[in-house]
């Protein structure tokens, strides 16, 4: 049996910008400072990789209690503005995760958030995911399909809506469909093994 492993935004979710707003307001309570950050900087990459260049470029270079502190607010601050405004759940993703579950099939997840961020997002649809890989500790989100691939015995799927997520199959051996419900277009996605509009169209090619 294959394993599919979501990624989380703009694949399973759309989270209105609360992981930004949270990471800028801690990135403001230890600085003093406010920045913009392109949100095309952040979508798919793993938290590590944010809080190591936000660390290296603004707080004076990377320090674990620097990393600790910042990761500590940001949960803070990302449990607070869901509070507020909610995730709102893609169109199809019920339906493919009920349909994937009644059919056997191990659901995971594979994401850049923390796990605990991951969790916060997902709200009651965190249940579905037997395993996951997080971006906790890898700055390459890459390192996260080669951990799936060395723990799976089976064929996985890795499900997400960034050339980064394709990448990250490759580099796993996994195979890789696509979803153009975040910031990138189907052309753009267009070296996945399928490319969908949204999870609506999952049944098209997966029976
Ligand atoms: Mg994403």
């Amino acid at each position: 049996m294959p394993t599919v492993l979501f990624d989380i935004d703009g694949t399973l979710i759309h989270s209105g910008g609360v992981g930004q707003r949270a990471l800028l307001r801690s990135f403001e309570d230890l600085t003093n400072k406010k920045i913009q950050i392109n949100p095309l900087f952040l979508a798919g990459r793993t938290d590590y990789f944010i809080i190591y260049h936000l660390l290296e470029n603004y707080l004076g270079g990377y320090e674990r209690h620097k990393h600790e502190r910042l990761l500590e607010l940001y949960l803070q601050y990302l449990a607070e503005e869901i509070a507020k405004s909610p995730p709102k759940v893609l169109p199809g993703v019920y339906e493919v995760l009920n349909s994937l579950r009644d059919q056997g099939i191990r659901l995971g997840l594979l994401t850049g958030n923390v796990r605990e961020g991951a969790r916060l997002k997902l709200g009651d649809l965190y249940s579905y995911f037997s395993i996951g890989f997080f971006g906790d500790e890898e700055e390459d989100r890459n390192m996260l399909a080669l951990k799936a691939r060395s723990y799976l015995e089976d064929e996985f799927w890795i499900v997400g809506d960034t050339p980064h997520d394709i990448s990250c199959a490759r580099a796993g051996g996994g195979k890789c469909i696509a979803v153009a419900t975040g910031h990138y277009s189907r052309h753009e996605l267009a070296g996945a093994d399928y490319v969908l509009n949204s999870l609506e169209e999952w049944f098209f090619y997966w029976h």
